[in-house]
């Protein structure tokens, strides 16, 4: 286990001699004796040449005379810092957002930005935060999946689908689940798919882990239909899997082995690796649309499509990326993407699902921008197949009265 280290002597780089004093001042307040302070950027760099090693978190202006913020963050890239960096500035979000970005795409580490004019609490917020969230990672830093373990959790079932509801927003009905990928690990506890799912495409498993993820989704369709809850499936389907011509007769024939309606069953592409390998996997995808299965555009607003390829492209629904859902609260650009996605997939005669609802005000607004389904940690956190049944009688008692009112 790395123990990360705690911070030894941090830099303030900062045109403003006064933001300086009340930096450093605040830094003191806070513990931190070990600051040096400077006014240029080319000064900072003179002195991170001689004594760079000793330091490890830097506090960086961006509008600064001479070599900017940004000239001055790929100087840093350029000598591969490899310390904590913290952007103070008095640009706007989208400028200061762009900039974090660029540096994170540099490969440097921008644990976050402080507005002007600086606050003590917002300093000690983010270095609070750095610190927890180091030893969060570092304490649990768990060894890589390998596809070995991998293949094995596929064969012994310990690789299990977790499903989290999807609601109707008109009438507070439960219209489906989406299947989650989940293994259930003796040693690791419960692993999250951004662990193993890359290394599933890598190494020639997806297919196999796709396979066992729709068995375990339809059988448990099934079990759920001989209760008398009927729901329809969302599928995640890697472009892995799109790119085998025999897919779309295996999904198929899945579904009529399992007793389902294809119709009841809907794969979600995601859009920016879909763009990629377009002509591999429309081939699929049309195959697919004539068996009348359906097909979902997942985490829209994140990839590259352009307006024209999905003019083209035969989705049935379009799913909102959650950045833009959760951020709709604080982020006017993310509200705006939000509202132009929702009414370009109405245009467009696709169902939109806004995914990441995390809270009353994103539910409110997805219905009242005309959203059909919403799925979020507000309703549901994704569950075990057998949790599910129970989940939509708790709901359904809570939310759809005879006159069908939604949560309000
Ligand atoms: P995704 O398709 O975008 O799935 C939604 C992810 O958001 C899920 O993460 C879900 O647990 C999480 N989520 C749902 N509601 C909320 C919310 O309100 N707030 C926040 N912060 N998160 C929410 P999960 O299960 O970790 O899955 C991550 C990704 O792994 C999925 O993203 C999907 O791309 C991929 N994945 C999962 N299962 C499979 C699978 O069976 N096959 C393939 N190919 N990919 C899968
Ligand atoms: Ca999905």
């Amino acid at each position: 286990m790395k123990i990360e280290p705690a911070i030894r002597r941090i830099l303030v780089l900062d045109d403003d001699a006064f933001i300086l004093k009340t930096v450093s001042h605040a830094l003191g307040r806070l513990g931190y004796t070990q600051v040096v302070t400077t006014t240029s950027a080319a000064q900072a760099l003179t002195l991170l040449r001689g004594d760079g090693d000793a330091i490890d978190f830097i506090l960086c202006d961006l509008n600064m005379p001479e070599m900017d913020g940004i000239e001055f963050l790929r100087e840093l890239a350029d000598r591969g810092f490899g310390g904590r960096i913290a952007l103070i500035s008095g640009e706007n979000p989208r400028t200061l957002k762009m900039a974090e970005d660029l540096a994170r795409a540099r490969s440097l580490t921008i644990v976050g930005a402080i507005e002007k004019p600086v606050r003590v609490e917002a300093l000690k917020a983010l270095l609070v935060q750095w610190q927890t969230e180091a030893q969060e990672v570092f304490s649990l830093d768990p060894p890589p999946v390998t596809p070995e373990e991998l293949r094995r959790a596929i064969e012994t079932r310990e690789l299990v689908a977790f499903f989290q509801p999807q609601i109707e927003l008109a009438t507070g009905w439960v219209a489906g689940v989406e299947a989650l990928a989940r293994w259930k690990s003796p040693s690791r506890g419960l692993v999250l798919p951004d662990a193993f799912i890359p290394v599933a495409e890598r190494h020639g498993l997806i297919g196999p882990l796709t396979e066992r993820i729709m068995a375990d989704a339809f059988s448990n369709m099934t079990a759920w239909r001989s209760q008398g809850l009927q729901l329809r499936m969302a599928l995640n389907v890697s472009v892995e899997s799109l790119k085998e011509l025999d897919f779309p007769d295996r999904v198929l024939a899945g579904i009529l082995a399992a007793g389902v309606s294809p119709a009841s069953v809907i794969l979600e592409v995601t859009e920016s690796r879909f763009m990629a390998n377009l002509v591999a996997a429309m081939d699929s995808l049309v195959r697919l649309r004539l068996k009348k299965i359906r097909l979902s555009l997942d985490d829209f607003g994140t990839g590259y499509a352009s307006l024209a390829q999905l003019r083209d492209i035969p989705f049935d629904e379009l799913k909102v990326g959650q950045t833009f859902v959760r951020g709709a609260a604080q982020d006017e650009t993310a509200r705006t993407i939000l509202e132009a996605s929702i009414a370009l997939g109405q245009k467009l005669g696709m169902a939109v699902v806004a995914e990441g609802v995390e809270n009353q005000g994103d539910w409110d607004r997805v219905a009242r921008l005309g959203c059909d389904l919403a799925q979020g940690y507000f309703m549901a956190h994704p569950m075990p197949g057998a949790d599910i049944p129970a989940w939509v009688d708790a709901w359904n008692a809570r939310h759809c009265t005879a006159d069908s009112s939604v949560l309000q």
